[in-house]
């Protein structure tokens, strides 16, 4: 991509409303803007980013066996009163009505959705295990929306969905997407926790949630430090009962390896054993070898968009956005460092993109006559991991200078050598 094409949107002030960095990141580095509270339109850095997050958790997720569908985003009112949840979901669903005065919601999940579609495609406990996903919007009217996209009342989720003729299947299906979410996270490339979300997770694991480490996280975590075991500290709390979550810091960790940690962590993605609950409610039944059976289901979230929003409140620095690679606009930024026009410049860094589109590199070049040093600045604020820069000193020496988002320090290799130097770097 060419920026002499894009839009960048890049802007020096932080947002009056912005609490967080990564709210303030986002705006300024022109990855989204406000429509109103909780609610946003994603510019063409946001959504590059936000598209490499949905893809990541669409390959494991089809490498898992689940396939890909998509459901409405409004759903009739109807269904939420067949399971029950109307009233129990509370004001976070906007309910609205049509012409002829049905009802409906936006939703802000899709139990219902799914129980009622798989009691028309499910027949057979032959099609049984199946697990369905979808990668879409949803909308929760959240009471207090904030800190931009981490907490919106429109967002992008992953939402999975498993059917299963029996406990043992959903266990097994639950431990499969559990592997998924790891790969996911791996290589999201961010630092994660996946801690036991519910009471009933001590013993088993009905419940859990993966964390994106971050000082900002509205959740207090503790984790062993010589075990994998994590849990949500309030929960570990009520568990022992009445303690404050802050003194669990340096305690014996419940499973007996190593002490208690302290650290924050922002919710990311949830996995849940559902059992029987809206397969009972919709009376969804697959036809089985003797008689009829009710399904086993599991429900399996991401935040795409939070993800965004994680990443960057990990991994940052006051220069800007710091994107691991797998999460980056663009894996590489050539900046043209003109004297303005200077076409034999010009022509090496066509030289380079080419060479780099043809190897598959997600590169932007800064073709425009911005000066160098707004060019460098807007490459870091938006966090691209590697800067290509060419002026007249790459042409007189035949060296390339590298900048590296992570450590600064500048690297320079000669041309021959650049392909290989990316890909260690990656
Ligand atoms: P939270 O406790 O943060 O409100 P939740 O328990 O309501 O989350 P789930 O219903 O499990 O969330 O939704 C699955 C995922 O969707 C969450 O793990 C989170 O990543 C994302 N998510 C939930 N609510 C929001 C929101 N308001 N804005 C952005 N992402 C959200
Ligand atoms: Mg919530």
């Amino acid at each position: 991509m060419k920026a002499s094409n894009l839009i960048f949107a890049t802007q020096r002030e932080n947002p009056s409303d912005a609490e967080i960095v990564s709210h303030k990141l986002m705006i300024r580095a022109g990855l989204t803007r406000q429509v109103s509270s909780g609610i946003y339109n994603w510019l063409p850095t946001g959504k590059k980013v936000l598209h490499k997050v949905e893809n990541i958790i669409r390959e494991e997720m089809n490498n898992a066996g689940a396939q890909e569908i998509l459901m409405p985003m409004v759903q009739p009112i109807s269904l939420w009163e067949e399971s029950g949840r109307r009233n129990q979901y509370g004001p976070e669903l906007l309910v609205f009505q049509d012409r002829h005065e049905n009802e409906f919601c936006l939703g802000p999940t899709h139990e219902e959705v799914i129980t009622d579609l798989c009691k028309n495609i499910l027949t057979s406990y032959k099609q049984l295990p199946i697990t369905l996903y979808q990668i879409q919007t949803k909308f929760r009217d959240e009471i207090r929306p904030r800190f931009g996209v981490m907490r919106s009342r429109e967002f992008v989720m992953k939402d999975a969905y498993s059917f299963d003729l029996n406990q043992e299947g959903l266990d097994l299906t639950y431990k499969n997407i559990r592997e998924a979410y790891l790969k996911i996270f791996q290589r999201f490339g961010l630092d994660y926790r996946l801690v036991k979300a519910d009471s009933g997770a001590i013993g088993g694991s009905d419940s859990e949630e993966f964390h994106v480490l971050a000082d900002s996280g509205e959740d207090l975590l503790a984790f062993s430090d010589k075990s994998d075991y994590a849990i949500n500290a309030e929960l570990l709390v009520e568990l022992q009962e009445d303690q404050d979550p802050a003194s669990l810091e340096g305690k014996d960790s419940p499973d007996g390896k190593g002490k208690l940690k302290l650290k924050r962590g922002i919710e990311a993605g949830h996995i849940f054993k559902l059992g029987k609950k809206y397969s009972e409610s919709f009376n969804l039944k697959v036809q089985g070898d003797k008689e009829n059976i009710t399904p086993y289901m599991g429900c399996y979230g991401i935040g795409a968009s939070r993800i965004v929003a994680a990443a960057i409140e990990q991994n940052h620095d006051d220069k800007g956005i710091i994107w691991p690679n797998s999460l980056s606009p663009y894996e590489v930024a050539i900046v043209e460092a003109n004297p303005k026009g200077k076409e034999d410049i010009s022509a090496k860094c066509g030289e380079i993109y080419n060479q780099l589109i043809e190897n598959k590199i997600d590169v932007l070049w800064e073709n425009t006559d911005k000066r160098p040093g707004v060019k460098f600045a807007d490459m870091e604020l938006i966090g691209i991991p590697v800067m290509i820069i060419i002026g007249d000193k790459a042409l007189e020496s035949n060296q390339l200078e590298l900048k590296i988002r992570k450590d600064e320090k500048p690297l320079m290799v000669s041309q021959e050598d650049l392909l290989n130097t990316l890909k260690e770097l990656n």
